[in-house]
């Protein structure tokens, strides 16, 4: 606080708050009091109405309705009608996304869906910083066919890349380390080009700024319940189906619930049209009523307010962490706006030490090995004065040496 006395508040902060046309969200949230929550890019908080939404699915539903609530509750079509919500974010037609399983299950699904539509091609390509998981479920889909092979970039070389043996462009929107945002139109557009199938992953993406996936042209997306759509750890993810693919698109996992008719029980498969037929199993109802309640907060929310916000709220945390921390203490490797997600990130050689000593200061961001700072900024909560003050305590913790405690060190099993 003397430092603030000091070196002078954020003068702007508070003027944009009350400025701000999404200041009324905040209150749709529970938020720890005196907490400063920079990580909802990983787990989005809890929103008001879910825990009474997933009480009365429990207590009424599934307690007073047994198996007729499958019907009496519409729970069959709950992964459906929560796509379609998800699916206004992103920019996607009705009936073009499903819900269920997790973010990796539904991109091995997406690509095995991509590679078959390229029989005569070989490579999957993506970007040598993709998230891990990604990289895994494509060289896992390779070994279960005995073919194939996964090509690896760095990410600013991708569009070069695309040739005429890549059947599947796989990407990642916002890079999960630094934020990077592709240009979504301009790299499907290549892959187009050069006869290849694009799959995205919106996991950085869907909630935190307009994405337009029938401009785009895409094929296949996917993308995370539990970041900023707020559905709860280990929420349902989605899965996007363009929709003139929807009686094209062979289903790998090709369960009964994906069926044309699941309760025809017929001996044969046969998927069932529109994204749906990505279904795989039972549908995770008391998840899904979570995720369904969580994506009230978006309801009437224009997505380009949503945008302009990150961009502010990033560019006011950037400048007062330049304006405050020690000169060359922090590295910025978030790109400028125009090329950036929701999220800023710095590098420091004691990462990991430094966040930790801001989480024990009330400044929630997290860390990604080896040495990166993660600052999510996540529109429908966050006021300008909370970002202030994080880039405040942040400065306080790196000139006071705060962070260098044995405590502060020891690692603990998720960063
Ligand atoms: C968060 C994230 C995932 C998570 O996958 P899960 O299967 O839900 O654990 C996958 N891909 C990317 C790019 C992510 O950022």
């Amino acid at each position: 606080m003397t430092d603030q006395l000091h070196r002078g508040a954020a003068p702007d902060a508070a003027r944009l708050d009350a400025a701000d046309p999404l200041a009324d969200r905040r209150a749709l949230f529970h938020l720890p009091e005196g907490l400063i929550y920079l990580d909802g890019n990983s787990l989005g908080p809890l929103p008001k109405g879910v825990a009474e939404r997933v009480a009365a699915t429990v207590s009424t539903e599934w307690g007073g309705s047994l198996i007729r609530g499958w019907n009496a509750h519409g729970w069959m079509d709950l992964p459906d009608r929560v796509g379609d919500r998800i699916g206004r974010l992103i920019g996607a037609a009705p009936g073009s996304v499903t819900v269920g399983d997790s973010t990796s299950v539904n991109l091995f699904k997406a690509l095995a869906a991509a590679v078959a539509m390229r029989p005569e091609r070989a490579v999957i390509l993506s970007d040598d910083g993709n998230f891990p998981t990604d990289l895994y479920m494509a060289e896992g889909l390779n070994g279960l066919r005995g073919r194939g092979r996964l090509k690896l970039v760095p990410r600013a070389e991708i569009a070069e890349a695309i040739d005429a043996d890549t059947a599947v462009v796989m990407l990642t929107e916002v890079d999960y380390r630094t934020g990077h945002k592709a240009d979504m139109a301009a790299v499907t557009a290549k892959a187009h080009a050069a006869g290849a199938v694009m799959v995205w992953d919106l996991a950085h993406s869907t909630g935190a700024f307009p994405v337009d996936l029938t401009a785009s042209g895409a094929e296949f997306a996917v993308g995370c319940g539990y970041k900023y759509l707020n559905g709860g750890p280990g929420a349902p993810a989605f899965l996007y189906v363009r929709p003139d693919l929807a009686g094209e698109a062979v289903p790998a996992l090709s369960g009964w619930l994906g069926h044309a008719a699941p309760f025809a029980f017929e001996p044969a498969y046969r998927p069932a049209e529109g994204a749906a037929r990505m279904r795989v199993g039972t549908p995770p109802i008391l998840s899904l009523s979570a995720l369904d309640a969580a994506l009230d907060a978006f309801e009437g929310v224009d997505m380009a307010l949503v945008r302009e916000k990150s961009v502010a709220l990033a560019e006011l945390f950037i400048s007062e962490v330049a304006r405050l921390a020690p000169m060359g203490s922090l590295t910025l490797v978030s790109p400028p706006a125009a090329a950036r997600g929701s999220q800023v990130s710095y590098r420091h050689a004691q990462g990991y030490a430094v966040m930790q000593a801001l989480i024990a200061e009330g400044v929630i961001g997290d860390f990604r090995a080896p040495d990166v700072m993660r600052f999510g900024f996540a529109p429908l909560y966050l006021r300008f004065t909370d970002v202030a003050e994080a880039a405040l305590r942040l400065a306080d913790i790196l000139s006071s040496g705060r962070w260098d405690r044995p405590a502060f060190h020891a690692r603990a099993k998720v960063t």
